[in-house]
């Protein structure tokens, strides 16, 4: 079993486990003795075996350190329009899975979410966050994604723009030729679609348009489509 650890791991030395782990020992019903796996985000795995576990405490001891699983040589990173109910983490969850390397939320003219006070806006980072984690625990990543809070696509495009593809239905051009570079942006819309406008603004900055086939899919389906696709022709699926 691994677990996500946010502080700093030595071979050799005993430590507290957080809360979060110590309910997810728990759960598993793990017992004193067993082996774990733990990572705290630098690319390594640690072996270590659970020492003690109690109510609210419980200790491990670090016992190796082992090289995490590569990265995708192809760096990809999703800029996601919000959506509602579980379909955003949804999303969040499987581009983790196949190997995001960074993941910009983003409101748009059509997004219908909005997170004006800062405290629900914490509180959501943290919920997203920690659906990052339980992916990585799951899927054997070592590395989180990195996550950064929401912003217009206005002000992402103005601030954050990077080579990439807008997803967009009625576009001419489908993935014909591999990307240009090495790291890559695919910004995804919300149900609604992006708006002319919108299109135009990203075609600006360099954002080329992107089909993907006939069939118009929904906002939690295009990237895992785009993802995969792109992971499989140039980074590490398959
Ligand atoms: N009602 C909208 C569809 C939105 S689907 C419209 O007709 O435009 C949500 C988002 O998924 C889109 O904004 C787009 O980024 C992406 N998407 C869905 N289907 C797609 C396809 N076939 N090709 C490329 N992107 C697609």
């Amino acid at each position: 079993m691994r677990f996500y650890l946010q502080q700093s791991l030595h071979v050799g030395s005993t430590i507290d486990l957080s809360d979060e782990v110590i309910r997810h020992l728990q759960v598993l019903r793990l017992q004193p003795g067993a082996q774990i796996t733990l990572f705290n985000g630098d690319g390594c795995d640690y072996r270590a075996e659970l020492h003690s576990l109690e109510k609210r405490r419980a200790q491990a001891r670090v016992s190796e350190r082992l090289a995490g699983l590569a990265e995708s040589p192809l760096r990809l990173h999703l800029a996601l329009v919000m959506s509602k109910g579980d379909r955003l983490d949804w999303a969040l969850q499987k581009a983790t899975e196949l190997g995001v390397h960074a993941i910009h939320l983003l409101s748009s003219e059509r997004c219908e979410v909005r997170l004006r006070e800062e405290d629900r806006r914490e509180r959501k980072l943290q919920h997203w966050r920690q659906i990052l984690i339980s992916a990585c625990e799951q899927c054997g990543r070592s590395v989180l994604p990195a996550l950064s809070a929401p912003l217009s696509l206005a002000e992402h495009l103005r601030t954050h723009s990077r080579p990439g593809y807008i997803l967009d239905p009625r576009a001419d051009d489908a993935l014909a030729a591999p990307p240009e570079h090495a790291e890559i942006e695919l910004l995804v819309g919300p149900e609604g679609g992006f708006s002319a406008a919108e299109l135009r603004l990203a075609e600006e900055h360099a954002y080329r348009g992107l089909r993907l086939g006939p069939r118009i899919l929904r906002t939690e389906t295009a990237p895992l489509v785009a993802l995969s696709i792109l992971q499989h022709r140039y980074g590490d699926l398959g």
